[in-house]
């Protein structure tokens, strides 16, 4: 329990970070960013790997299974094994010859975490919003 930390604290630890890393970078970025890309959501977005593992409701991953839609890119992978998974469970593997996805099964070999596909027995989900 001695490294047991408050949700809220994390919450708090990462937004201070996330401001500080935007004030330092703040004078490069223009030099980094291509301007075609400002327009798209790409830059914008976190990826719903970081988005869980940041906002995670435990005070740790370590051991814990990852289910995800599609296979993790090169910079959640880095996320996922410092988080100290055990494991990571796909449903589509839609870009694998991508560089991206080829150095996250890399780094996920390198790091003894298994990652293997979820085959789903149904092919859709219906939600009956009127009962009648
Ligand atoms: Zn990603």
């Amino acid at each position: 329990m001695s490294n047991y930390r408050p949700l809220s604290l994390l919450n708090n630890d990462y937004k201070v970070f996330a401001k500080i890393l935007a004030f330092r970078l703040e004078e490069v970025i223009p030099s980094l960013v291509n301007l075609d890309q400002l327009d798209t959501k790409y830059i914008y977005v976190c990826h719903a790997e970081l988005n869980a593992i940041m906002n995670k409701n435990s005070a740790d991953l370590k051991g814990c299974s990852i289910y995800v839609t599609l296979f993790p890119c090169n910079e959640c992978a880095k996320l996922i094994i410092q988080a100290g998974m055990k494991e990571v469970v796909y449903l589509c593997d839609k870009y694998h010859g991508s560089l991206e996805t080829q150095a996250a099964k890399r780094m996920f070999k390198q790091a003894k975490i298994p990652f293997r596909e979820f085959p789903p027995k149904e092919t859709e989900v219906v939600l009956k919003l009127k009962s009648v």
